[in-house]
């Protein structure tokens, strides 16, 4: 039994009633990409730019203070939402979680690391954090180290871990929960073992933050980033949480308006916490969307989300698994696993199998999922994700077994 009412949850989302296709009803596995958005959020900006359309922070006039109070308030929202309680001053809004990998790259790294540094991250890193922290080793002379990710069941090898991080740790950057192997990394532990070494930890929570409850404080991470766009929020908009100390010592990532205090032609200081990082006019309408979002999320419950979730997940491991010729990737049935299947089907490329789906309805994604060094090690050029949502009902596993076994008919 869900503790969600999903019948209910799913009229929130105008956008699952549609057919694809040839009047098939749209089946939408694609969470961990992008998740779909609740008329509440979606109303934000009709209200937004009918209502109260303004630049924020220096407007005397109403309009401008309506817009200034709504997107600061929607920081504080944010970051109690993460539990991080420095409210706004902790929480910083970037475009998504790739930015605000960049953002501490490049206001932190490229001033605090050189030659005999080492960053540590995890094999199963996204493209968002791994690109970054590897391009920002090499202009800084730092070395990039991978902690292992068994093949087997893509956990992590944290006797590796306690290996490689270590008294040359400047760094250690770990994915908390996989996007591809739906793995959940031991992100606290982690956190202390960076620590020990006087080293930082930036967490990576894009495919967290959506779908169970998230305490930064309880993590202790120095860092923590994730999207609006896969919490049931608005594309363009994620928050980067830093700790307040640090956040206060690091240079600013980008220069502009906004950011600054005082400016002369000589010399510039920088605005209060969290301004100071979001130069230029912000994504306003996509921040007081956001909160929007995290409100939608409190409402129902991230514990009652991830309960659901984890019926669904369980579900559709279930009748995959029982599929001939088909190899699940990831944790295995008894271990915990975030709301996705990795998978591919023996004989069909992953990108044939996705374009059968979508005949059938079923969005699903197929590629390397921005994960391209974790799908050379797993030895295989692309894989089929089906993601899960809390809107998602098991019924809809269906429509993808149905493909799947109707795949297996043509390329018999
Ligand atoms: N990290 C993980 C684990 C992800 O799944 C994603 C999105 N696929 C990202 C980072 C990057 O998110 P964005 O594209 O919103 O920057």
């Amino acid at each position: 039994q869900s503790p969600l009412d999903v019948e209910r949850v799913r009229e929130d989302f105008p956008i699952l009633d549609r057919e694809v296709g040839d009047g098939v009803p749209l089946v939408y596995f694609d969470n961990a990409a992008t998740t779909q958005t609740p008329n509440e959020v979606i109303d934000t900006f009709g209200d937004y730019y009918r209502g109260y359309n303004a630049n924020v922070h220096r407007g005397i006039h109403q309009l401008s203070q309506e817009a200034s109070i709504a997107y600061e308030e929607a920081h504080d929202r944010l970051a109690e939402f993460v539990g991080a309680s420095g409210e706004r001053e902790e929480m910083i809004f970037t475009k998504n979680t790739t930015e605000a990998a960049n953002l501490v790259a490049y206001a932190w790294g490229l001033n605090e690391l050189g030659e005999g540094d080492e960053i540590v991250l995890t094999e199963m890193e996204h493209h968002s954090t791994l690109v970054t922290w590897q391009q920002m080793a090499k202009r800084t002379g730092a070395e990039v180290k991978y902690i292992r990710v068994d093949p087997e069941d893509g956990s992590l090898d944290m006797e590796h871990a306690k290996e490689l991080i270590g008294p040359d740790t400047a760094m250690v950057s770990v994915v908390h929960v996989s996007n591809v192997l739906g793995t959940v990394n031991p992100l606290s532990e982690l956190a202390d073992m960076a620590h020990e070494h006087d080293a930082l930890i930036f967490g990576d929570g894009a495919q967290a933050v959506p779908n169970r409850p998230v305490d930064v404080e309880d993590l202790d991470v120095d860092f923590y980033a994730f999207s609006g766009h896969k919490m049931a929020g608005p594309t363009g908009v994620g928050g980067l949480y830093g700790k307040k100390a640090i956040l206060e010592e690091m240079e600013p990532f980008m220069y502009g308006g906004e950011m600054i205090r005082r400016v002369t032609y000589e010399d510039s200081s920088w605005n209060d916490l969290p301004w100071k990082y979001e130069a230029g006019t912000p994504l306003i309408a996509e921040g007081i969307a956001f909160a929007v979002a995290a409100d939608y999320l409190d409402d129902l419950g991230l514990k009652n989300i991830r309960a659901h979730e984890e019926r669904v997940t369980a579900e559709a491991y279930d009748r995959l698994s029982r599929i001939d010729g088909l190899e699940i990737y990831g944790p295995r049935e008894d271990e915990e696993r975030a709301g996705l299947v990795s998978f591919n089907l023996d004989g069909v490329h992953a990108h044939d199998l996705s374009s059968i789906l979508n005949d059938h309805g079923v969005a699903i994604r197929a590629g390397d999922h921005c994960t391209q060094p974790l799908h050379q090690k797993m030895d295989i050029a692309a894989s089929v994700r089906a993601s899960f949502y809390l809107y998602n009902t098991v019924e809809e596993l269906d429509a993808l077994v149905e493909g799947i076994e109707s795949a297996k008919d043509i390329f018999a």
